[in-house]
């Protein structure tokens, strides 16, 4: 008999019920906006940020509209401007080279590895060859490169780094958070990441004029004060004229809602990991199957899963993803020649100019990109691998 899967790769598990009751309460109350406050008193978008610095290590936190927002924004910060280089590694999601773009900065690819991550080699000459002064590094689809050697090559060429931890959320290289070795990290609280509110973005860094301006920026007005991971007022008395408001704020039902989940995320990144593990366990030593090998100093939270078919045509490849599409089984194909669903081929973003990038074209090649949300069990898990491991193990068609 051959298997099946009936499960769908884009549900997520509902928002729980305590979340609902928090967001049924601050509607209730009718003071959705963040700075809509009580004097003294901390709305919800002011206690996650606290909470969430805190759950991070960081002194700062802005939660702000979206991802994408978070980025642009700590860009912005750091006072990226038009025609400034930014470098970015090749294998990422649209909007980070679009937040780039937003700003009428340049984006600098970088290689990146058969590992998935930033090709440290290639960085170090694109630095010496742009000038640029400020590395967006994404930790796309979860993989996390040596962070002490690119600390080492960014510090020692004067390149501040911004992290983008989409992905990385409660992830960790060696004991430090993903998004706390650059000088800000942000995260995406939109449905397919790790916190999901519809859409939402936090901001952290230690950087105390960094925040004032990231929290001017995103449409504090003068009412900063009534922020709990902020800096100090004589902070904002240094930078407020100069800096432009460009309204991005988050407001208090999603982060009533985002409080909530924040205090399971721990939890979340282990139900992730094991779902994880069975499905790699269940692809390990397939013929013609290659896993992405991940470091020892990595904690990575597997909510997506990547493998590379080796040994076989684009053709080939379309047809045993196709074959798995047919049984249930949804694999994204970062090889395929147009860009389909969300795009994270760079040669799919034609508004910059970019050389050719052939390392990371191999890289995505074969490779081969599944989801795994936490709807799925681990029986469901086992069947996905049962199915994708006996597609690969058929030989090519004629
Ligand atoms: C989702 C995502 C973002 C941005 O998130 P939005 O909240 O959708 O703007 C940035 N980088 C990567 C790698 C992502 O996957």
């Amino acid at each position: 008999m051959t298997e099946k899967f009936d499960g769908n790769f884009t549900q997520q598990e509902p928002i729980p019920e305590e979340a609902i009751q928090a967001a049924v309460e601050v509607m209730r109350s009718g003071r959705l906006h963040r700075y809509n406050v009580a004097p003294g008193e901390l709305g919800e978008t002011a206690l996650l940020e606290r909470e969430f610095a805190r759950a991070v290590g960081a002194k700062y936190c802005l939660a702000v509209a979206s991802g994408g927002y978070a980025l642009a924004t700590a860009l912005r910060a750091l006072g990226v401007g038009p025609g400034d280089a930014v470098l970015s590694n090749a294998f990422t999601l649209a909007p980070v080279p679009g937040a780039i773009a937003g700003l009428g900065a340049v984006p600098v690819l970088v290689e990146v590895t058969e590992r998935l991550v930033i090709d440290l080699d290639d960085l170090q000459r694109r630095i010496a060859d742009s000038g640029a002064r400020v590395l967006l590094l994404s930790h796309m689809r979860g993989h996390i490169c040596d962070m002490d050697a690119l600390m080492a090559i960014c510090d020692a060429a004067g390149v501040r780094v911004v992290e983008d931890c989409a992905h990385t959320m409660g992830a960790f290289w060696r004991a430090t958070p993903s998004g706390r070795h650059g000088v800000i990290g942000c995260y995406s609280t939109q449905t397919y990441k790790h916190l999901n509110s519809g859409e939402g973005g936090l901001l952290v860094t230690d950087d105390a004029e960094a925040m004032a301006r990231a929290v001017m920026l995103s449409g504090s007005y003068m009412l900063y004060g009534r922020h709990a991971a902020a800096p100090p007022g004589e902070v904002f008395d240094r930078i407020k004229y100069d800096t432009p408001n460009i309204s991005g704020r988050m407001d208090n039902l999603r982060a009533a809602i985002l409080r909530v989940q924040l205090r399971t995320l721990a939890q979340r990144c282990a139900d992730w990991n094991a779902r994880y593990r069975v499905v790699e366990d269940g692809l390990r030593g397939v013929a013609g199957i290659e896993l992405i090998e991940r470091a020892r100093e990595e904690t990575y939270v597997g909510s997506s899963i990547q493998f590379r078919l080796s040994g076989r045509s684009g053709k080939d490849i379309g047809a045993f993803v196709a074959r798995c599409a047919a049984r249930g089984v949804e694999l994204k194909w970062f090889g395929g020649a147009e860009p389909v669903g969300f795009t994270s081929r760079y040669d799919s973003w034609r508004y910059f100019e970019s050389p050719r990038m052939a390392r990371t074209e191999a890289a995505l090649a074969g490779l081969v990109d599944m989801r795994l949300p936490l709807t799925f069990s681990l029986d469901d898990c086992a069947l996905i691998a049962r199915i994708i491991a006996s597609e690969a193990a058929r030989p090519p068609a004629a």
